[in-house]
This record gives structure tokens, sequence and C-alpha cells, in this order.
């Protein structure tokens, strides 16, 4: 990790800003993204669209 990275992200207390989705219509899952305002980490992670079903299961 970088020197001058802060002790509050040293200890995995990142300071996360504001959360971008990446919403593909073509696709059942949203990509969100986070950035942490102190250190600049990013994290990353997917997510599964919830109660909307495309196609017929309930038809
Ligand atoms: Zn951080």
């Amino acid at each position: 990790m970088a020197p001058g990275t802060p002790l509050l992200c040293r200890l995995g207390l990142h300071k996360w800003g504001r959360k971008r989705g990446y919403n593909e219509y073509a696709s059942n899952v949203v990509e969100w993204e986070q950035r942490c305002e102190r250190c600049g980490k990013r994290k990353h992670w997917i997510e599964t669209k919830k109660g909307r079903r495309s196609s017929g299961r309930n038809l």
C-alpha cells in the first residue's frame, strides 16, 4: 500500500463516496462502483436485479 495512505484507510475504514451504477437493460444485473474519497480505492460489485423478471415465469 502507498505510504501516504490515511490511517483509517489502512485499517480498512474507507470513506466510500457516491455509488455509481451501470444498468444494462439487456442483462439482469447492475454493476456498482464506489470510490474512497480519501485514498481513491475503488470497489466494484455486481447485483442481481430483483422483482422484475423479463419473461414469462408467472404467466
Ligand atoms: Zn480509503
